[in-house]
């Protein structure tokens, strides 16, 4: 967003919550063009005019730090399958779209995270839609356009391909989506799909690239026990799904020399250098504890993705372990092809309820759960400077939800009403300018 030269406004609520500073009641948020300029006790803002909230709580926007906008045309394709049976049926549903299809279909999860809050996605998309309809949408986001190749001797025509359709892609790009590039809003990068989609070789190109042009890499890492075996030993029946992901034939793909040699995929991507601080891993639920510390020592970030990882039966990720061991974490909805929606505050929620179900020593508050919402989440994707907290200087990206409707003493308690339910976002804003007013999608963009 391009920053303009105004007079300052001055944003009240019954609550401010900075994150990276103390809950103020009766705050306000100072904004010069598209940025924050003051937080403090509406109190001391002195003759200023506000746009006021009333009964409200201001928290920074939310970040959703992995999804594939591409495939929520798909919500609720298929919620009983097992892992691999599901993403088999979703490559066979989608792939052959024609380019409005993904567009629409994109768009329509774009929407659905500024509806509930988000106002930074990291998404992995096939297509590369999903940076249409986050332009569009008006939020902001990187896009990482998915990288596939098993073969490590086809590794440099595989990147010479990618290098290609990132060309393409980015001189098709419409004046929507030019602007949101060119304002920094969304960014493209590079989305090798997986530790055992991509081999080491491709993956150390895509680090090498990402790096170069200060972009984070996503990528998944140990989703599934069958990942964890395939790379370790050997897995025939993720040898299919291998094949039709990247046109290699089964015989191929099961004479892979690169895997087979016991090691987990953290330690997989280790031994081959690839463990960049610039990535960010998604689902990071099969860890040992040797994974945690090398995910720890190498500065990667995660997405914890627990409705998704519990839908498709792969378990639940050790998030308390993860943040034990200094990892940053995020939440991630994953797509809506494998989950109930994109609200990335709901993922919290179910995070919370999970982890004291079947952890009676998790000690995390609804504060920490604001965290990893917000600044925690912007540590993890390397955007902490600009983003992730409602602090000087930062652009004035913020949510504003509705205590109206709670008791009296839930208004009082605005971490639990936010992550516990009740509170209802009502106005969404990305750069100081409005992408939600009043539960519905603004038109100022887009
Ligand atoms: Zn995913």
């Amino acid at each position: 967003m391009t920053a303009t030269k105004t007079s300052p406004r001055y944003i009240r609520a019954r609550w401010v919550l900075p994150v990276d500073s103390a809950p103020i009641e009766d705050g306000c948020l100072v904004l010069e063009g598209d940025r924050i300029a003051a937080v403090m006790p509406a109190a001391q803002c002195k003759g200023a005019s506000f746009i006021d909230f009333g009964n409200a709580v201001i928290t920074p926007g939310f970040f959703n730090l992995h999804t594939h906008l591409d495939y929520s045309a798909l919500r609720h394709f298929d919620t009983q399958s097992q892992f691999f049976v599901w993403i088999d049926k979703l490559i066979s549903l989608s792939w052959q779209w024609e380019p409005a299809q993904w567009r629409r279909s994109a768009l329509h999860g774009a929407r659905e995270l500024a509806l509930t809050g988000t106002t930074f996605v990291a998404d992995a998309s096939y297509s590369g839609a999903a940076a249409y309809g986050i332009a569009e949408a008006g939020i902001r986001g990187v896009v990482g356009l998915e990288l596939f190749g098993v073969v490590e001797a086809k590794a440099e025509a595989a990147w010479q391909l990618w290098l290609d359709k990132y060309e393409k892609f980015m001189d098709s790009a419409d004046d929507t989506l030019n602007n949101a590039i060119t304002e920094g809003r969304v960014k493209i990068t590079v989305a090798p799909h997986t530790p055992y989609t991509v081999c080491p070789a491709l993956i150390g190109k895509a680090n090498q690239w990402a790096r170069a042009n200060h972009l984070p890499v996503l990528i998944h890492i140990a989703e599934s026990d069958m990942e964890c075996q395939w790379i370790a030993k050997s897995f025939p029946p993720l040898d299919n799904f291998l094949s039709k992901a990247t046109g290699e034939s089964v015989e191929t793909v099961a004479a892979l020399d690169w895997r087979g040699h016991g090691r987990t995929p953290v330690e997989h991507l280790v031994h081959h250098g690839l463990l960049d601080s610039n990535i960010l891993a998604a689902h990071t639920v099969k860890l040992t504890g040797r994974d945690i510390e090398l995910l720890s020592q190498s500065g990667v970030g995660t997405a914890h993705c627990p409705r998704s990882n519990s839908r498709l039966r792969n378990g639940i990720a050790p998030f308390s372990k993860l943040k034990a061991a200094g990892v940053n974490v995020g939440f991630g909805t994953d797509s809506a092809a494998s989950t109930d929606d994109l609200d990335v505050l709901a993922e919290a929620r179910f995070a919370w309820n999970l982890h004291r179900a079947v952890d009676p020593d998790f000690a995390c508050g609804p504060e920490e759960a604001l965290y990893h919402l917000t600044l925690g989440a912007a540590r993890a994707v390397g955007v902490a400077d600009e983003l992730g907290s409602l602090t000087d200087g930062k652009f004035a990206d913020f949510c504003v939800f509705s205590l109206e409707f709670l008791p009296d003493l839930a208004q009082t308690r605005p971490h639990e009403s936010l992550l516990y339910g009740g509170a209802v976002p009502t106005d969404v804003f990305v750069g100081g300018g409005p992408v939600v007013v009043d539960r519905k999608l603004s038109t100022v963009r887009g």
